[in-house]
């Protein structure tokens, strides 16, 4: 019988896991109690669109209560199903383990294609879903906080933290129910960016390494590197703009629903956005050439590989056409375990999952902090720094005697704003994680890829915590 996608992905995630469970001292049943999904909720609900009602098949799944609140995003998408969104809720809890992120990982699933509802349909979907959830208790600043994924963004999260807040009048941490808001309605400067910014710095950080870039036959660095790129949603682009605009990448290819383009000379990613939401497609885009096959993507020869759409993309069928030296896995899940076999017998370095996007739950622990202190990032020591900053200059300026352009100085005295603190935070998250896994695999010698890498460290931690709490003394 013929596996679906979905299944591959969950047991991936196992296998994965099994894979790196052996290079821990974890007891096997603490290795079981952290592999499981501890609760998988899955409703139906009636909604009226037009004349009729639908039955609506939705999920929650809360993989680790080992910290509290679990976290993880809402998915839009007619494949869902059960085993994807627990697959993805698995993830999350590693995720968070990898970026020192004190949640226990969620995931939420609604089945449905959000292009064939218009937006107050998608309105009422969304909010019915998010009564179900507080009708179980699946949702709560202190219990389980949703945030944007495949299908959804900040209008979706407006819209659940108003439904959350109706139910909850006077709850004074309400807006902590859910991340990923929009800016104006309690959410953060920096968070749609996130992910995408995430993996930027996931890609920087690996091309930082001399010996591993030549190990993969490339020169250390992002500048002039080319790349390609699955899928132009959030994470796609804002992967795709912030590798051009700050690493001086290329993106040579761009595969959409509509079919992949090619262009040797590089594709300005903000243009080609302007381009779409003008024609409806990426096809036709000035100075490209569309291929035959859309899901021919993996075949163009690049440096970088940024499957940023759905998971098992890259499969048993079409992992040896990959010419990429290296993938980064923006999506959850996009090469799928037999998959990485073949990929990494082929030499390709794959910076995985669960590291290279957890910029997005990265960022969004900042907002779940700022609405719970009730306070903007930075209004504190904002003017502070500015004016410690101005008094130095100053007195650099008297003691030389000479005088510093107004607009140096503004640079050279500027205090942090919420979103430099958040850029830096995140950053700093990456490089740091980077690090840390890369540093599990040079040390356990036995330990060839990064996934398994991060994997142990991930475990080590969530198992310290399960100790810690005294469950498994
Ligand atoms: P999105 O809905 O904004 O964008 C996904 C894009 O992929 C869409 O434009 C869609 O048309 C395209 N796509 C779908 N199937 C495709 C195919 N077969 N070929 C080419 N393009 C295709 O979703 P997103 O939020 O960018 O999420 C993408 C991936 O990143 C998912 O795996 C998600 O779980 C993961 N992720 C998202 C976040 C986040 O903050 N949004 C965080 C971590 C991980």
């Amino acid at each position: 019988m013929m596996e679906s996608k979905q299944t591959r992905f969950y047991e991936s995630v196992n296998r994965n896991f099994n894979k790196a469970a052996e290079f821990t001292s974890i007891p096997k049943g603490l290795l079981e109690q952290i592999r499981v999904c501890n609760s998988v909720y899955q409703m139906k609900f009636p909604v009226k669109i037009g004349n009729q009602y639908e039955v609506i098949e939705a999920y929650r799944v809360q993989h680790s209560h080992h910290r509290l609140p679990t976290k993880g995003g809402i998915r839009f998408s007619h494949l869902v199903n059960q085993e994807e969104v627990m697959a993805l809720a698995s993830l999350m809890t590693y995720k968070c383990a990898i970026v020192d992120v004190p949640f226990g990982g969620a995931k939420g699933g609604v089945k449905v294609s959000p292009r064939k509802y218009n937006a107050l349909q998608l309105e009422k979907i969304t909010r019915r879903y998010t009564t179900e959830l507080i009708r179980k208790n699946f949702i709560g600043p202190g219990l389980d906080v949703p945030a944007p994924d495949y299908g959804t963004g900040a209008r979706e999260m407006a819209w659940i933290l108003d439904t959350y807040s109706t139910f909850n009048h006077g709850e004074i941490d309400a807006a902590a129910c859910v991340t990923g808001k929009p800016e104006n309605q309690s959410g953060i400067r920096g968070r749609t960016e996130a992910t995408g910014r995430g993996v930027y710095y996931a890609i920087r950080q690996m091309l930082s390494y001399e010996e591993d870039c030549k190990a993969l036959g490339i020169e250390p660095g992002l500048e002039g590197k080319t790349m390609v790129i699955q899928g132009l949603g959030n994470v796609g682009s804002y992967t795709g703009m912030i590798s051009q605009d700050e690493g001086g990448a290329s993106v040579i290819g761009v595969s959409e629903i509509e079919g992949t383009i090619y262009s040797p000379e590089g594709i300005d990613i903000q243009q080609l956005l302007n381009y779409r939401k003008d024609k409806g497609t990426i096809i036709g885009f000035p100075g490209s050439k569309k291929l035959d096959v859309r899901e021919d993507w993996v075949k163009i020869p690049c440096d970088i590989l940024v499957p940023a759409a759905l998971e098992s993309q890259i499969h048993k069928g079409n992992a040896k056409s990959v010419k990429a030296k290296v993938i980064a896995e923006a999506a959850n899940g996009p090469i799928t375990a037999d998959a990485e076999e073949i990929l990494l017998k082929k030499g390709i370095l794959i910076i995985p999952d669960m590291y290279a996007n957890a910029g997005g739950v990265t960022v969004s622990y900042f907002e779940w902090l700022k609405n719970l202190s009730h306070m903007r990032f930075g209004r504190m020591e904002k003017r502070f720094q500015h004016n410690s900053l101005y008094a130095i200059v100053s007195m650099v300026e008297r003691l030389t005697g000479t005088t510093i352009g107004d607009r140096e100085k503004d640079l050279l005295t500027k205090g942090a704003e919420e979103i430099d603190l958040v850029r830096s935070g995140l950053e700093d998250t990456m490089v740091t994680s980077y690090h840390n896994i890369r540093e599990v695999m040079k040390r356990r010698k036995k330990i060839h890829d990064l996934r398994t890498a991060a994997f142990v460290n991930a475990l080590d931690k969530i198992a310290n915590d399960y100790i810690r709490l005294g469950i498994f003394p």
